[in-house]
């Protein structure tokens, strides 16, 4: 059987992660954090002194990076030289260079391609900046995630101090997170867009409960015959 594959895409904060959590652990798909990949890129290329600025070295340092990928736990594991990143990739610094290094197409292919690979671990819930446009286009399970800023920029802050790696105001979480958005969306290279046939999602007033009725009632009837 082929693996069956749900995409969600929108700005950061918008509450992705969660809901694919959520999501996939009801239908035992596995979860898959693309934005992981750019963040581990971008964590390689700091500390091998690449200048995240000049994309041609951004380029020419993209094929070193090697990611090994483990499903554990309901979710695709990454390792780097035997190692998972965990909070070293959460940092603000790597807040900062990710998008940088995430308009780079070599960096852009070598991501897509990894996770398109991912699919021969089973059923997916991936979701990133261009899931639903450019790396699994053909799902019929496509979603546009968004919010308003003030509240993406909250809930950020929030899994921040869960996480305990909170150490920016609310007001430098917002700017750095509408940074990070006018980047991804106005690249070259598979920006950050709505695609044509995905169901947008506006959750700035609905509770995660219901996100997640949503993106399951939307879904094609036999991906949750096992709800039944
Ligand atoms: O999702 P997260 O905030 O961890 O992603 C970090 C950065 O990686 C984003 O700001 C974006 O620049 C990049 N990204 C991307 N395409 C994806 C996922 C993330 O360009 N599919």
């Amino acid at each position: 059987m082929t693996s069956r594959v749900i995409a969600i895409d929108g700005p950061s904060g918008a509450g992705k992660s969660s809901v694919s959590k959520r999501v996939g652990a009801e239908l035992g798909f596995l979860h898959v954090d693309s934005g992981a990949l750019y963040r581990i890129m971008t964590w390689q290329c700091l500390a091998h002194d690449i200048d995240t600025a000049d994309p041609e070295a951004v380029a020419a340092f993209a094929g070193q990076v090697a990611v090994d990928c483990e499903p554990r736990g309901g979710a695709v594991a990454y390792f780097v030289n035997g190692q998972e990143p965990g909070n070293a990739i959460r940092t603000p610094e790597i807040n900062r260079h990710a998008s940088p290094v995430a308009t780079v197409k070599a960096v852009r292919d070598r991501v897509t391609a990894w996770l398109r690979d991912m699919t021969r671990f089973g059923n997916l819930i991936v979701e990133g900046r261009d899931i639903t446009t450019a790396v699994f286009p053909e799902s019929p399970a496509r979603f546009y995630l968004v919010a308003s800023a003030e509240a993406r920029a909250e809930r950020r802050r929030l899994e921040e101090i869960e996480k305990g790696i909170a150490d920016q105001s609310a007001e430098e979480v917002k700017r750095s997170l509408l940074a990070r958005d006018a980047i991804d969306s106005t690249r070259k290279h598979a920006p950050l867009r709505k695609a044509d046939g995905a169901l947008e999602i506006d959750s700035t007033r609905m509770t995660l409960d219901e996100v997640v009725e949503a993106v399951l009632a939307a879904l094609p009837q036999d991906w949750k015959e096992v709800l039944q």
